[in-house]
């Protein structure tokens, strides 16, 4: 095999890819990661400054290596990143940088990996691009007669551009309520969410909810039903800059306007404000184009898969896209459970198709 050809080529280099590696290390396949950032830490990089986990230190690392302590409250960002750039050094994992994938090619016995004009064959592909850089914003009527500033909390950094200024803060998540309480100290805002948002109880960090979604996977492999409370990955944890939101009385939000005018929004009521910015904390859709030429993505814009396995090609898996790549695999914590059968199916099939 040239030095372009590999038995497994993971594509992306955040939290997933990483714990592919960590697990691949222990076979004897050969592989790569190929990742478009400048460094190590994946869609970290791109959080905003004031960013933390919503779960602590110990409940927040990938396989092999606990994420270092911090001394108060729960990792910054940057906390994060030193520790994915310490964990790719540290297992020596061959990454190579920044590379942007294009597109992957089905040939007869290799899947073949464009970038830029490069490319890489390899026997096996694994998906681990996230979701951070395809930000989804929804379609409201108007849009292009609004003269304000428009921008996606994955471009959002800090509050203070928006001083004195009307600012809409547009989703229920943790990205709205935590800009939310962010902005609000400087602007005047308004939260609006399609429906009355989920705080979780105060005492529920990402701990308490990893918790649960192993409960839950759990029943699942055991085909068992269990009822749990209300409330998962995606409600709002009450970090403290959120429960001080709260204190502050902001975290109140409205239903959703109409339509845009050019200098600001029509309520259904009829009603209009002015508004300055709209921050959208719409999510994410996952970041897959590069799959379009193998004729793989579903309508929802996903791939079909039987776990992490692609359905229609077997040479491809998935990790680290959420829920439908496996319970909580778009957390830290969580994405190590099918980092680990991943490579278990990779190293299967490629022994089954050797013999
Ligand atoms: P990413 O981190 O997005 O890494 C994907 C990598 O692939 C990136 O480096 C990207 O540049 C690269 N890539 C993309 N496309 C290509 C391509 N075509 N070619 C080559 N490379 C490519 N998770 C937690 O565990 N705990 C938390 O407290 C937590 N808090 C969060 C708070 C917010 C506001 C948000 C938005 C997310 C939070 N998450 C948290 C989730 C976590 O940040 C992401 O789910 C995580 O980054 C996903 O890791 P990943 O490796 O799958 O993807």
């Amino acid at each position: 095999m040239s030095d372009t050809d590999f038995d497994v080529i993971v594509i992306g280099g955040g939290q997933a890819a990483l714990a592919l590696a960590y697990f691949l290390r222990r076979t004897d396949l050969s592989f790569l990661l190929l990742d478009a950032e400048e460094g190590p830490g994946g869609a970290w990089r791109h959080g905003w400054n004031s960013l933390r986990l919503f779960s602590p230190a110990t409940w927040s690392s990938i396989p092999g290596w606990m994420m270092p302590p911090v001394t108060e409250g729960y990792p910054t960002r940057n906390h994060v990143i030193d520790y994915l750039a310490s964990y790719e050094a540290r297992y020596r994992i061959p990454v190579e940088r920044p590379v942007r994938v294009t597109n992957v090619e089905r040939l007869e016995r290799f899947l073949r990996v464009h970038a830029e004009g490069r490319y890489w064959d390899a026997r096996t592909v694994i998906s681990a691009t996230g979701t951070w850089s395809n930000p989804y914003i929804p379609q409201y009527p108007g849009a292009e007669l609004f003269a304000g500033q428009q921008l996606h909390s994955a471009r959002y950094v800090e509050a203070a551009p928006f001083a004195g200024k009307n600012v809409l803060v547009v989703g229920g998540g943790n990205s709205g309520a935590q800009i939310l309480a962010e902005v609000s100290k400087v602007a005047t805002t308004t939260w609006v969410t399609p429906q009355e948002p989920l705080f979780l109880p105060d005492d529920v960090d990402g701990r308490v909810l990893f918790e649960r979604a192993t409960e839950r996977w759990k029943a699942q492999q055991e085909g068992r039903v269990i009822d749990q409370p209300v409330g998962g990955l995606g409600d709002i944890v009450m970090v403290p800059p959120v429960a001080d939101a709260r204190k502050r009385g902001v975290l109140h939000s409205v239903r959703p306007f109409e339509r845009f005018t050019r200098e600001g929004v029509v309520w259904p009521d009829g009603d209009e404000s002015a508004v300055d910015v709209v921050i959208w904390c719409t999510g994410f859709k996952p970041a897959l184009s590069h799959l379009d030429a193998l004729g793989v993505m579903t309508d929802d814009g996903r791939v079909a898969v039987a776990g992490t396995h692609s359905i229609a090609e077997p040479r491809l898996w998935l990790v680290g896209y959420g829920e439908w790549t496996g319970s909580a695999s778009a957390t830290l914590i969580g994405v190590a459970r099918t980092a680990r059968s991943t490579v278990s199916e990779v190293e299967t099939f490629l022994a089954a198709a050797q013999s």
